[in-house]
């Protein structure tokens, strides 16, 4: 019954007190007489002793509903005082059989009472625990935090998240999975000590209350260990070997945090960290990654209302040719500018957009206003101008880009040849197939290829050698130390080298200094961009420039 603690009191105490008055009405006085009967006749007592004891056994009954617990000792307080008074009475009586309808209803609804209160102990039980691996779930570990924080026990908290589940369902079926799961629960508990709460939360995930006197970084390692060894699952009696992985995040009471809800919270928030982080297996929770977090989840909102309202504009940086800065044409920039004047980065909204699917309606979004903004000056212009686009990683490898990109070039009416598609390194690390194919489509309309932010990726050259690109973009970062260090210097000009052996044309991005120009020009690199020759510009300024 949904009461809350002080509510339960009460009606326990009302119900208590009402059941012992009415006991008392109908008790049998030594001398054979009751209160009742003293205050009614003979005649009603009778009827009115059966009614009042059926309102009894109804009143212990609802006890019970109320908190199966108490209510059961109070039921059976109650009811056994009733049964003893019956007994007395047959015996006063003289063994007359009139008290043995009321003594079979309190007996039976006493069974009703034991019944009813193992049902709901059952229940309880289920509902705090996790079916397959019979651990506590996440109500039953609340609730045993909240009573050791009751006893003021200072306590770790860890997440763990297993991955690579999904190969154990998909190969062998879900009981496997389980199987796995229980596994993993049964190692966990055994390398804890004995103050520990394991338990498991939603799908593949673990939460460990270790007490805060052990040693957090042995135990935590020692768990991990156990999570990465081997499974062996027997399938029809052939044994399949599976290897699974995991991360963890671990806040600690009440040093973090003294409500249980938020140390829940900061424990998963270090979880979330673990899992972005190729390094640490583990993270420990400070301050700062819920700041990052929120500040995530603020800039989330930012893009979504950018989206909706329009408060993304495009700036154009020119391309020139290195040798007599003739114009190439123009990369393609987006900016975020809010109503009360704040300007977000996309070097910081975009990585937020690309853990998201806003990603992909981002790079829509600029294509379309881009080509359209563009078209006129493209057209009109006699050069050989080119409009670059960058298109992140998760979209060029999603299936649909292709068509996406035709269906936009049609729209739009943008010629295809003037079209520029700036990739980076991170796209040819996932589902490289579909990039692939998506690339080749992309060079089948008449569109040119560029791979951006050259050198700090691991691009193998037998990678560039199979995917054709037009241009190749050397980062800022090597550029920036092209003046002091001989190692970039020389890097920058195997890069260019590399770059002409394959056919390709190569830019460098991010010049700033004359030296730097002079430098690059040294090294045969065919473009520049830059705000040594030009920072980003406003759509009316890039026009200009094209005329
Ligand atoms: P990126 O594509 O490598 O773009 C070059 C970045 O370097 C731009 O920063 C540009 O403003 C900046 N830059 C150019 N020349 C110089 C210079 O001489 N000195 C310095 N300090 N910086 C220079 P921006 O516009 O902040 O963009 C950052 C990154 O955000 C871009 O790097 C790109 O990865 C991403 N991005 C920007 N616009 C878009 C877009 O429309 N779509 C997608 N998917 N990503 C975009
Ligand atoms: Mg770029
Ligand atoms: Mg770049």
């Amino acid at each position: 019954m949904k009461l809350s603690r002080k509510g339960k009191a009460y009606c326990l105490m009302a119900g208590t007190l009402v059941c012992f008055v009415l006991q008392m009405l109908i008790m049998k006085t030594p001398n054979g007489g009751s209160i009742l009967l003293q205050l009614g006749g003979k005649a009603s007592m009778v009827n009115i002793t059966g009614v009042i004891q059926a309102i009894m056994a109804l009143i212990c009954i609802i006890l019970v509903l109320i908190d199966a617990r108490i209510g059961l000792i109070i039921a059976r307080v109650i009811l056994l005082i009733s049964v003893v008074s019956m007994v007395l009475a047959v015996i006063r009586s003289g063994g007359g059989l009139t008290p043995l309808p009321g003594a079979v209803t309190v007996l039976m609804s006493l069974l009703s009472c034991e019944i009813i209160a193992r049902q709901f102990k059952q229940m309880e039980m289920d509902s705090i625990t996790d079916l397959v691996t019979k651990l506590l779930n996440r109500r039953g570990l609340i609730k045993e935090l909240e009573a050791q924080q009751a006893d003021s026990k200072h306590f770790h908290m860890m997440f763990l998240h297993v991955n690579n589940l999904k190969s154990i369902n998909d190969n062998l079926g879900y009981e496997y999975g389980d199987k796995a799961l229980a596994i993993i629960a049964d190692r966990i508990s055994k390398v804890v000590s004995k103050g520990s709460i394991v338990s498991k939360l939603d799908g593949t995930e673990y939460a460990i209350a270790i007490p805060e006197n052990d040693d957090i970084k042995l135990i935590a390692d020692e768990i991990m260990n156990e999570v990465n060894k081997k499974i062996v699952l027997d399938s029809d009696g052939v044994p399949a070997n599976f290897y699974l992985r995991g991360f963890a995040g671990v806040a600690t009471y009440p040093e973090d945090t003294n409500s249980i809800l938020k140390l829940l919270r900061y424990a998963d928030i270090a979880m979330y960290h673990a899992s972005k982080n190729n390094k640490e297996r583990i993270v420990y929770f400070n301050k700062s990654l819920e700041e990052e977090l929120l500040r995530r989840a603020q800039v989330e909102g930012y893009i979504q209302e950018s989206l909706k309202n329009d408060y993304f504009f495009l700036v154009y940086q020119p391309q020139f040719r290195a040798e007599d800065k003739g114009l190439r044409g123009f990369e393609t920039l987006i900016r975020m500018k809010l109503p009360d004047g704040t300007n977000i980065s996309p070097g910081e909204f975009i990585p937020i957009a690309e853990k998201t699917d806003l990603i992909y309606k981002i790079d829509e979004y600029v294509l379309r206003r881009a080509l359209t903004e563009f078209k006129n000056a493209i057209l009109t212009s006699g050069d050989k101008l080119l409009l670059s686009v960058n298109i992140s990683a998760k979209d060029i490898s999603s299936p649909d880009f292709a068509g996406k990109l035709a269906r936009i070039l049609e729209e739009t009416g943008f010629p295809a040849e003037h079209l520029e598609i700036e990739i980076t390194e991170y796209s040819l690390y996932d589902s490289l197939e579909t990039t692939v194919a998506n690339i080749e489509r992309i060079r089948g309309m008449g569109a040119k290829l560029a791979l951006d932010d050259f050198g700090t990726g691991y691009t193998s050259l037998a990678q560039l050698l199979h995917l054709p690109f037009d241009l190749l973009k050397v980062d800022k970062s090597l550029v920036d130390n092209v003046e002091t260090s001989e190692v970039s210097r020389d890097f920058v000009k195997l890069v260019i080298y590399m770059g002409h052996i394959m056919n390709s044309e190569v830019i460098s991005e991010g010049v700033e200094s004359e030296s730097q120009l002079k430098l690059l020009r040294e090294q045969n690199c065919d473009f520049i961009q830059g705000y040594v020759w030009s920072r980003p510009l406003a759509l009316q300024d890039a026009l200009d420039m094209c005329r």
